[in-house]
């Protein structure tokens, strides 16, 4: 096992996009850290570049105590799981598992007990003489992981491993891997776009925009209490409300309606003020300090429903109602934010 320490790191391709920005990262030992962001903003080559797949143009990474900046991948003692599983389309499971230990000069022998072993762990018994092109989706996932595990590394590294599930497996992979995660004990970097299974699988989330970090922590403060607007409406199930306010003492005002602002906060300034959704009461009947507007969308989101009311000033303002009070759109309607759960940030 071994923890990770990424400094300064910047990584510019041909023709000049600079993919990575002077980015810092520590991961602890034991660790699962999930790397969150858009398309487009490093998390790939991030992990590429600590697996030794590219070369940054400056900066180091470190294994435990060893700068590996400077060694192949195959020295590295890392496995990492491609998006796309790049399992050799010519070998059987079970080759495809072993491979990392033949890379490894592990004797022939050897190398299929482990292999069978890990398969058996991973419910993949009965399909070792299978090519990739004869299992699902679900299936050529299970071998990418095996293939990672059978190698003990000392760090897994996970690219979007669970994209090409569809909903349902993609859940079950989700708490299957949290839990290999946990039995294993190896220190992993999990990358998403998607903020739901960062915020289930990580012990801490770093959210990343154009190659650098803008906010590591829990799940539980990026959620509660992200950093800046963007990593604010890049987190959570439903987008957070981000309305410009006043804030004239420790009373905010925003599209014409005047209420307290968070604890602590105080001043005189314009200001950015978010609320998520679920974080607003309900109601037909008028409500002081709230938002008042008419039902333009209601979305059915199982057990609640989102419920966008057209408030002037702002570009809609969204409000989780349980279900059972059923808004009817072209009513009036209010909604009041929870002030201990409001965020003001500098605009
Ligand atoms: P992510 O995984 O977050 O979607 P990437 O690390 O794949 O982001 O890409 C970051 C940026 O680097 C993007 O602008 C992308 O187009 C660019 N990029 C990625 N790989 C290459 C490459 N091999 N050559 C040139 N540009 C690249
Ligand atoms: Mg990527």
């Amino acid at each position: 096992m071994a923890a990770i320490a990424v400094r300064n790191l910047s990584k510019e391709y041909a023709g000049g996009v600079r993919a990575l920005d002077g980015l810092d990262l520590e991961v602890a030992d034991g660790e699962f850290f999930a790397l969150l962001g858009p398309s487009g903003c490093g998390k790939t080559t991030l992990l590429r570049t600590i697996a030794g797949l590219e070369i940054p143009t400056s900066g180091t990474v470190s294994l435990g105590e060893r700068d590996v900046t400077r060694l192949p991948p195959g020295r590295r003692d890392v496995a990492m799981v491609f998006q796309d599983y790049a399992l050799f389309p010519h070998m059987d499971v079970a080759d495809n598992i072993a491979y990392p230990l033949r890379i490894q000069r592990v004797g022939r022998q050897d190398r299929r007990g482990r292999a069978a072993e890990v398969a058996a762990g991973l419910g993949l018994r009965d399909l070792l003489a299978r090519r990739p092109a004869q299992l699902s989706g679900g299936q050529q996932q299970r071998v990418a992981l095996a293939r990672a595990i059978a190698a003990h590394p000392a760090v897994f590294l996970f690219d979007e491993p669970l994209s090409n599930l569809d909903a349902r497996l993609r859940l079950e992979a989700r708490s299957f891997l949290k839990r290999l995660q946990r039995d294993l004990g190896v220190t992993t970097v999990f990358v998403t776009h998607d903020q739901a299974e960062a915020l289930a699988l990580a012990d801490r989330i770093a959210v990343m925009s154009a190659g650098r970090i803008t906010q590591i922590g829990t799940p539980r403060t990026v959620f509660q209490r992200p950093a800046t607007p963007f990593v604010a409406s890049f987190i959570g199930s439903t987008p957070m409300n981000l309305l410009p306010a006043v804030l004239s003492g420790d009373r905010l005002t925003a599209a014409g309606t005047a209420f307290p602002a968070p604890p602590g906060v105080s001043g005189e300034a314009e200001v950015q003020y978010g609320v998520r959704p679920e974080y607003l009461d309900f109601s037909a009947e008028p409500l002081p300090e709230a938002f008042e507007g008419e039902v333009a969308v209601v979305e059915h989101l199982g057990t609640s429903d989102l419920v966008t009311l057209a408030v002037p000033g702002t570009p809609g303002v969204r409000v989780v109602v349980p279900e059972g009070v059923d808004p009817a759109p072209g009513t009036r309607a209010w909604a009041r934010p929870h002030p201990a759960r409001g965020l003001v940030y500098e605009s």
